[in-house]
């Protein structure tokens, strides 16, 4: 399982010619085959093969956009053995009637086979699809292909679970590494949102990034309240027309809108490589997607930031949501407890996400966080403001949820405290110094850090757990910090990423036009051209001949004799900075 697998990388290597040495035997005309990839992303089927057919890849894709015409067009080219590589949907695949077509797909010789998005499978998985789990029975319909699942956010019970389901045999697990140490992670507890975003994108100047919001409203008036700040921002949920939604998701990955407002429909294997901040103006419903919306930036490896805002309400709203559709059960319950943990998390966000994912965290501090930034207030004589609230937990006798527990803690003297003669107790008002919200926000501290936790059902209440215990009793430390704002007049650290722009950046704007140009005369998106990377190779390093071209990262063969002499000559014309 590759962290950010591409179609590239499905593509397997020598597989052909495998396959042709086996078949020459027989004496019948040797059948190359093709590979088969199962793809729930119609949308950005045309994409994906219009990026493989640049490269030189016979691809093709079916799928319910076609017409009929273009359908017998790619069933002819795989009757013809001219395919190498096609996508369909799990639908067309496993769905109903669909075993003639199966059949045919035999016939023309499937030798491989790959199922993206594979935690779809998986119930455990943040996108279960109960067609997801039929396609089991293709290792019944394919004996002799081989099978191979691919997932960018899987936990260990997920993995296993694909493995079954698609009932691999004898299976090998991959699992790439779940850090991306170009993005800069950071967590703001919402206040005046439109204020949290000036700052962000005041980071951002001229440059590209998604905001995620938690309904289509929100996302209309942010997207309006952007477009009035000057900004090129465009709006993406499923309550627009398809025609208005497929021109917006254009619009953004030709580069023509800087930013994209969208609720989560937006962006399942989006592939825009210079998407230089995501902003989720609420928090999603478990790790995964959080781990796979703000993977969307910095594809590119150079540095980009990821902003998670939220609130205690983001929690309850998911909830009541989970709960009106029926899919309130145990596993989306403990994705959204962790999402929960990560937001009020109180050490390093790569290492919250990476041990997530079951990965062992190896280096020390990340350098590029909130919490190893520096950016939080500390809380100074953390531990005895824990122990404050840890006693009053046990006061209230583990039997009152966070906000009544806060009341106690700040001395509101409201109908319920007095009623419960809470306003007598010896840990009334220990907190009356601090704002009411800061203490909320250090129960929930200490309820992701373990100290706490938030049980029974519909109204939670807060018990101690055995470190809470303890820690009340003396033993051990804990970290708390005031607000989840970063320090002002600290750096601004747009991340650490290894790779810092040396190039001319006029040359950079140069090439990104001969991009743009190449890109629309071909109809495909700028990045299946060149990624930015390439372009910043280019611009440092400015090649003068083909021959040059070779050492520059992206650039194989095939690109460089189509391109090469687009940006050769680019470089050639523009004048060395002195
Ligand atoms: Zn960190």
């Amino acid at each position: 399982f590759f962290k950010q697998k591409t179609a590239y990388e499905i593509r397997p290597r020598d597989w052909s010619s495998d396959v042709c040495s086996s078949d020459l035997d027989t004496g019948a005309p040797a059948r190359r085959g093709f590979a088969l990839v199962v793809s729930p992303l119609i949308s950005l089927m045309k994409d994906q093969v219009d990026g493989l057919r640049v490269d030189g890849v016979d691809a093709a894709y079916l799928n319910s956009t076609q017409t009929p015409d273009e359908r017998d067009a790619v069933m002819a080219s795989l009757r013809a053995d001219r395919c190498r590589l096609l996508y369909v949907s799990p639908e067309r695949l496993v769905g109903e009637g669909s075993q003639g077509f199966r059949r045919f797909l035999a016939r023309c010789g499937v030798r491989f086979i790959a199922i993206d998005e594979a935690h779809c499978i998986s119930q455990w998985g943040h996108d279960f699809r109960p067609e997801y789990r039929q396609l089991g029975q293709l290792r019944d319909d394919f004996p002799g292909a081989s099978f191979h699942a691919f997932t960018a956010t899987a936990t260990e019970r997920v993995r296993h679970d694909i493995v079954h389901e698609l009932k691999l045999r004898d299976g090998l697990v991959l699992v790439g590494s779940f850090d991306r140490p170009n993005l800069t992670y950071r967590v703001l507890r919402r206040g005046t949102l439109r204020k949290q975003l000036e700052t962000i994108l005041a980071r951002h100047e001229g440059e590209s990034g998604i905001v995620y919001c938690g309904s289509r409203r929100e996302v209309e008036e942010l997207a309006e309240w952007l477009r009035g700040e000057g900004h090129e921002a465009l709006p993406y949920h499923a309550g627009l027309p398809d025609e208005v939604r497929a021109a917006h998701q254009e619009a953004f990955l030709d580069e023509r809108a800087d930013i994209i407002v969208a609720t989560v429909a937006f962006g399942m294997g989006i592939d825009r490589s210079n998407v230089r901040f995501v902003i989720h103006a609420s928090a999603p419903r478990s790790p995964e997607h959080y781990q796979q919306e703000a993977g969307r930036a910095g594809r590119d490896g150079l540095p980009a930031e990821c902003v998670l805002i939220y609130s205690g309400a983001d929690f309850v709203r998911w909830r009541q949501m989970l709960e009106q559709n029926g899919e309130f059960t145990d596993s989306t319950k403990a994705l959204l407890r962790d999402m929960e943990r990560y937001a009020a998390g109180t050490r390093c966000r790569h290492r919250s996400l990476v041990e997530y994912f079951g990965e062992p965290w190896a280096r020390g501090e990340c350098g590029a966080c909130d919490w190893c930034l520096k950016e939080l207030d500390g809380v100074a004589d953390s531990t005895t403001v824990a122990r404050k609230i840890l006693s009053c937990v046990a006061r209230v006798r583990q039997n009152y949820g966070l906000a009544h527990v806060a009341d106690v803690l700040i001395g509101k003297a409201n109908d319920k405290v007095v009623a419960l003669g809470h306003a007598e107790l010896s840990t009334f008002g220990l907190l009356k110094s601090e704002p009411p919200a800061a203490v909320r926000g250090y129960i929930e501290q200490l309820v992701a850090g373990g100290w706490l936790a938030r049980e029974g059902e519909p109204y939670p209440v807060l018990k101690l757990t055995p470190a809470g215990a303890a820690l009340l009793k003396g033993e051990g430390e804990c970290e708390l910090y005031r607000e989840l704002q970063p320090v002002k007049g600290k750096s601004r650290t747009r991340g650490q990423g290894s790779t810092v722009f040396e190039g001319d950046p006029e040359l950079f704007d140069v090439l990104r036009a001969v991009r743009t140009k190449l890109a629309r005369e071909r109809g495909v998106p700028p990045y299946v051209i060149f990624h930015d990377t390439t372009l910043k190779h280019l611009a440092e390093r400015r090649p003068a001949t083909l021959d040059d071209l070779h050492d520059i990262y992206g650039v194989g063969a095939k690109k460089a004799a189509d391109f090469g002499d687009a940006f050769l000559d680019a470089i050639r014309t523009h004048r060395k900075p002195l």
